[in-house]
């Protein structure tokens, strides 16, 4: 069966390079109906935050992608790694260390002055005679021949072995270090899919070589590029949000999140809308692009408004509850959700600025959008705000159909066009400018609102 892995080191929040390949590996796993493992990959213990933890786990599961496995954190399976590390020391397949920091120092810096590559010399590699207090633990790195692998994105890939040099996999304390624990939890876990970030390639033969002394089986690899801003640089806190959380506080739906996130680097023909059972269904790792790719917010919010408006009501409606309560906005002061969705889903990118747009619908709004007053409310329109209150206040039902019928009258009692009433009742109900259709907006406020809000605008 097929097992892929999400492994992020908690360093900081799930950023969307992150989520995307969490998600890339998730639909590997769920693709081939295998399993998709969770592990945190917390054993630098100065940068790794339990609040960073948490935000990971929230972010993976605001999103959807649930693990079947896990979370496991390596910092729980130290045993697991020294005990690998004390087989490869009795199969000699590693070797103690007893290079001074002075030594290492002075040998790369004279590599360096050679315009040679840093890499360990091998010092302590076949000398029996070396010794001291402290050492550290590394392994016998092949020197002839290569490693090679497909990448399932980026093609067939070689490293030469003269090109590695013998990587400590126990530091001198004894923890034992990155690649090693990478190594380990991939083979015990059984991952079949590596799906990881391209800055990860230069580790790929290492620990292929490592698996090899272990004698364990090689992996796939998949490894995905990075994301650009629109300017082309490494997407960074400039370009907005980078936070995946960050964009559920910013109104964006999960199911427009994913789908963004999957068409970063990804097509099917020009196909542009994927739920989450199609991705699943046409998602394949070798069609995924191996150039970067850029961030699109347009797009991001395009795909969210298609998501507003169509996904069903009752998928949406906790989101945007959360968002009004976000806001301190009571929605038991004015239309249900369900209704105000529908109403006014297209005319808002996210749902944060659908709550903030509909405040009026709630409470009573604190004064007029200034511009909005200036041109339609003053000077000229009590006369037209008069006779419309007039007709809405005697109307007997209060509908859509009753209230637009109330407009037409007063407009063509005044001999007016439509917007010479329309206008400043709108401004007068919302205080802005700018609403749904006004028999929609007004037949969702109740009607004792609707005069007390006009006589508001003309007192
Ligand atoms: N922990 C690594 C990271 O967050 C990922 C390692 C891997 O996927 O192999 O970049």
């Amino acid at each position: 069966t097929v097992v892929t892995r999400f492994a992020p080191s908690p360093t900081g929040f799930l950023h969307v390079g992150g989520a995307r390949t969490a998600l890339y590996s998730w639909l590997v796993a769920k693709a081939a109906g295998g399993k998709f493992v969770l592990r945190i990959e917390d054993t630098d213990r100065e940068r790794s935050t339990q609040p960073a933890i948490d935000a990971i786990l929230e972010g993976m599961e605001w999103l959807g992608l649930t693990w079947d496995e896990g979370p496991y954190y390596q910092t729980k399976r130290f045993d697991r790694y020294e005990h690998y590390i004390a087989q490869l020391l009795a199969e000699d397949k590693a070797y103690k260390c007893y290079c001074s920091t002075e030594r290492l120092e002075q040998m790369r810096e004279e590599q360096m002055a050679n315009g040679e590559k840093p890499r360990y010399d091998g010092h302590c590699r076949d000398n029996p005679a070396a010794g001291g207090d402290s050492y550290v633990i590394r392994f016998r790195n092949p020197q002839t021949g290569s490693v090679k692998f497909h990448d399932h994105i980026r093609g067939p890939i070689e490293f030469a072995n003269s090109e590695l040099d013998d990587l400590i996999i126990a530091r001198s304390d004894g923890t034992p270090t990155y690649n090693f624990c990478v190594v380990i939890d991939d083979w015990e876990m059984q991952i079949t899919h590596v799906v990881r970030g391209e800055d990860h390639i230069n580790n790929t033969p290492r620990q292929i070589n490592i698996l090899q002394a272990l004698g364990a089986p090689i992996p796939e690899y998949a490894h995905v590029s990075m994301i650009l801003g629109d300017d082309g640089k490494k997407l960074s806190k400039r370009h907005g949000a980078v936070s995946v959380m960050q964009y559920r506080d910013d109104g964006y739906l999960p199911e427009a999140v994913l789908n963004y996130l999957v068409r970063l680097g990804w097509s099917h023909g020009d196909q542009e809308i994927f739920s989450v059972a199609e991705m699943t269904e046409l998602f394949r790792l070798d069609d995924v692009n191996k150039a970067a790719s850029a961030f699109n917010t347009e797009k991001l919010n395009w795909l969210n408004q298609h998501y507003m408006k169509s996904l069903p009501v009752e998928r949406v409606v906790p989101y945007l509850q959360w968002h009004f309560t976000d806001q301190a906005i009571d929605v038991s002061k004015g239309p249900a959700l369900e209704q105000l969705l529908p109403v006014m889903a297209d005319r808002v990118k996210t749902l944060k600025e659908l709550a903030a747009q509909s405040r009026y619908f709630y409470e009573e709004y604190e004064a007029f959008d200034e511009a909005a007053a200036k041109k339609h409310l003053r000077p000229v329109a009590r006369e037209a705000l008069e006779a419309v209150q007039d007709r809405l206040a005697s109307l007997t039902e209060w509908n859509p159909a009753s209230i637009q019928q109330a407009i037409q009258q007063t407009a063509d009692d005044l001999q007016v066009g439509m917007g010479k009433v329309g206008m400043p009742l709108r401004v007068a109900v919302t205080g802005s400018g700018n609403s749904p259709s006004l028999d929609v907006t007004l037949a969702m406020l109740s009607q004792t609102q609707v005069v007390g809000r006009i006589a508001r605008a003309i007192s």
